[in-house]
């Protein structure tokens, strides 16, 4: 199964990433319409698409496709299943629009960073301009027996809005929040090139905090409830900030910097560098690479 149902109305789809389990997930939430928040890499469409039927849903019944911002994990698919819900309006934050009309400066972005790995993410197509609408900061989304407040959430990358689900007080966080997979014991933040800002990422989770949220629905991976999420965080954040810092300080170059957190991070977790999941050193390598960037901007 790749459904599994977190709430009353709200189901996590799990999209085996790259043939990862647990890795990233999209959520679709069920009110008299149905909004799909994130969709997953376009090579991980086939799984997407059984998600969404096990929950007893056609995809071509879907009514809104939320990215929460246009990183391929989380976006990828979403021309594709634009053409499979003819009728489904794609809604996203101001500055994503134009990557999802046309997303060729988007995948060329990511072959600086990725190289010829992005070839394995699938291709993103465009969507019709017509069929995209900018949403305003706070704007609400009726869902007939549920309502959606989108809320944009700059930081890890300019584009993110997070979603909040209202009647179940759950939040859809995108990557304002660390990656957290089940399968491993040491959270890692996402602090990507090329536009990561630490200032925007700390500013937005103290504005999520403000929303008292109730349960964290998380792309990277899956349903948590803890209280005092949003300050451990911050503090996450800052840690990972001074790091790096210090690393870039004793005149490491990126590298060194990238083999001193993954010893750091093996450590915590009790396990030889060479024995890290490989989501969880893609992760390290690309963090460090957008905190380097921030800290040299
Ligand atoms: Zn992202």
């Amino acid at each position: 199964m790749n459904a599994s149902r977190v709430s009353k109305n709200i189901y996590l789809i799990d999209t085996l990433s790259l043939g990862f389990r647990e890795t990233v997930a999209a959520y679709l939430i069920l009110g008299d319409k149905y909004a799909l928040v994130d969709m997953g890499y376009a090579s991980s469409l086939e799984s997407l698409l059984k998600g969404i039927r096990e929950t007893g849903v056609n995809p071509s019944e879907l009514d809104y496709l939320i990215p929460t911002h246009v990183h391929l994990d989380h976006v990828g698919s979403l021309g594709h299943l634009s053409r499979i819900a003819g009728d489904a309006e794609v809604l996203a934050h101001p500055r994503a629009v134009k990557h999802i009309v046309n997303p060729s400066r988007l995948m060329e972005s990511v072959r600086s960073v990725f190289g010829e790995k992005a070839e394995l993410f699938g291709e993103l197509l465009p969507t019709e301009s017509g069929r995209v609408r900018a949403v305003n900061d706070y704007e609400r989304l009726d869902l007939g027996s549920l309502t959606l407040t989108l809320i944009h959430s700059p930081g890890h990358a300019p584009h993110q809005i997070t979603v909040l689900v209202e009647e179940e007080k759950a939040l859809i966080t995108g990557d304002a929040v660390s990656i957290d997979y089940p399968y491993f014991p040491v959270q890692i933040p996402t602090t990507p090139p090329p536009s990561y800002s630490h200032e925007e990422a700390l500013e937005t989770l103290r504005k999520l905090k403000r929303l008292n949220p109730r349960t964290y629905l998380r792309p990277h991976f899956g349903a948590k409830r803890q209280d005092g999420y949003l300050d451990q965080q911050i503090e996450l954040l800052n840690w990972w900030r001074d790091l790096i810092g210090k690393a870039l300080e004793k005149g490491m170059d990126r590298g060194g910097v990238i083999r001193h957190v993954m010893e750091m991070v093996a450590g915590k977790a009790g396990v030889e560098v060479e024995r890290l999941p490989t989501p969880v050193k893609v992760d390290i390598e690309v963090s460090v690479s957008g905190m380097i960037k921030y800290l040299q901007r």
